[in-house]
């Protein structure tokens, strides 16, 4: 046997990814939802324990939220659907079935733009989770928690238009991103509040044949991606491993394979079953859906402004990089802020626009202020928690008080922050930090000139050695100055006077 040359294994993944959905109660009984709930088996009823003779009721907040999720996603939201019985057999399903959607979803064909692609979406539908596996390292039995069973659960499927590891990490943190402007879940993955599988198969490529006569390999599903970073490392550690099998002339089997985060690598869990398994039927004891244009109306309508269109906006209103730009749209809070400041700058802008010109670069310069002192010092002080705390006490127009301080030179840099971490502390605004402590900038000519003069006198040593040619006795002095005013003198005026002085001594 030759090698055969020229083959090229192009990836090619489809993302299934389940969300638990953020609504008061469960999805088919008014057990509370509530994911931050500790003690095992409390949010239990008969409904979601899967008692004989008991019967569900549609919860309509969860059916609102997987359909404001459709229309987000550029989906249709056709007229009817239906809630299916998928059976099965596994402890943590207490019905021995999982009420879910079949041949007729909440949603379908929709897309997510990523900017260098699109990836289309084949469906989002709804259905009930399962309750907790918990098995104690060292024991021979495992425990069960049912309050997870019956909480919503949003399931949405992709087409197989990811080429790589990394696009599918884009797709899901996107997703992540406008599932969290929607308020329809948190989807933390560390909390398993999204979880994401992948399937993975490769098709070979030589070099002149056209897209259309290759041929799709083997699928494999990958399972247990719980961060974002697995969900790289794992598909990245998959190409490769199939890659491998099929340049050594083996084939792929259809599989599902768990992502050991610890070792790095895939393992085989079990073979894929077909559809046919699960034994689809109507839910009987639930009724047809029927969603009335009235609704969509109503839905569409609560849908906010989403990342994208927040990017964009972002860029043209404030002509910010796009670095800030991504860092406020992630952090929402944080964009929400900041573009409240903004509002408070714009009013100050007007007034002293009155009395003196503010052209438009001067405003941009003050924009720029604003998010870098947002983004580098105020995050810095936050250290991860976010301005709509409680224990957040700046308010904004506190914040754009502090900006106006800086861009008018009030305040040297250094004190700003100083006067920053005392706002930060104690939620006084900025003027009375500065009065109280006497924090004012020294601009007067006359008392740096003073002060210089001290100084000199004082190190003759160093006036000396500048003299003999040695710069850093200047920069020696400069600190000298700075010292004595506590850094409040006006670097860029001590550095001309002292100059000055210097000259007049040669
Ligand atoms: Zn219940």
């Amino acid at each position: 046997m030759f090698p055969i040359l020229n083959i090229m294994y192009k990836p090619v993944i489809g993302l299934e990814i389940h969300i638990e959905l953020k609504t008061k109660t469960k999805m088919f009984c008014s057990c509370l939802n509530d994911s931050n709930e500790k003690h095992p088996n409390i949010n239990i009823c008969p409904i979601c324990l899967g008692h004989p003779g008991t019967l569900p009721v549609i919860n309509k907040e969860a059916v609102r939220k997987v359909i404001k999720t459709g229309l987000s996603l550029n989906c249709q939201i056709p007229e009817h659907s239906k809630f299916d019985r998928k059976n099965y057999f596994y402890p943590d399903l207490p019905k021995g079935y999982q009420i879910s959607q079949y041949d007729k979803p909440l949603c379908v064909g929709g897309f997510l733009d990523l900017g260098e692609k699109k990836v289309r979406i084949t469906r989002v539908h709804l259905e009930e989770d399962t309750g907790k596996l918990i098995h104690p390292e060292g024991e021979n039995y495992s425990l069960i928690d049912f309050n997870r069973a019956g909480i919503p659960l949003m399931e949405l499927v992709t087409e197989p238009d990811i080429n790589s590891a990394k696009e599918a990490r884009k797709f899901a943190e996107e997703l992540q991103l406008i599932l969290r402007y929607l308020g329809v879940s948190d989807a933390d993955m560390e909390k398993g509040q999204m979880r994401v599988e992948a399937n993975i198969s490769l098709y070979s490529e030589t070099q002149n044949q056209k897209p259309k006569t290759q041929k799709l390999g083997t699928k494999v599903e990958i399972k247990n991606l719980n961060s974002f970073r697995s969900v790289e490392q794992g598909i990245d550690y998959e190409i490769e491993r199939q890659t491998e099998i099929l340049e050594s002339g083996e084939k792929i089997i259809q599989e599902t394979r768990g992502w050991d985060e610890k070792k790095g690598i895939t393992v085989s869990q079990r073979e894929k079953e077909e559809a046919h398994d699960y034994r689809y039927f109507p839910e009987p004891d639930l009724p047809p859906l029927h969603i009335s244009k009235e609704l969509l109306n109503e839905i569409k309508a609560e849908i906010p402004e989403l990342p994208q269109q927040r990017r964009e906006r972002l860029a043209k209103e404030y002509k910010l990089d796009e670095k800030n730009i991504e860092i406020f749209v992630i952090n929402k809070d944080l964009g929400e802020y900041f573009e409240k400041v903004m509002s408070e700058l714009r009013n100050w802008v007007k007034e002293v626009e009155m009395k003196q010109k503010v052209k438009r670069d001067e405003f941009l310069k003050l924009t720029k202020f604003c998010s870098n002192y947002l983004i580098t010092d105020l995050q810095g002080l936050l250290k991860g928690a976010s301005v709509t705390g409680e224990d957040f006490l700046i308010t904004p127009e506190n914040f754009a008080e502090f900006i106006t301080l800086i861009y008018e030179g009030k305040i040297s840099s250094k004190i700003a922050k100083m006067v920053l971490e005392e706002m930060f502390r104690s939620g006084i605004d900025p003027s009375h930090i500065i009065e109280e402590k006497g924090l004012v900038k020294i601009t007067d000519e006359a008392e740096i000139e003073r002060i210089i003069k001290e100084i000199i006198s004082k190190n003759q040593k160093a006036v000396e050695d500048f003299k003999k040619g040695k710069v850093a006795s200047f920069q020696y002095l400069i600190g000298q100055v700075m010292a004595k005013t506590k850094g409040k003198a006006d670097p860029q005026l001590v550095n001309k006077i002292l100059k000055q002085q210097l000259t007049k001594l040669k």
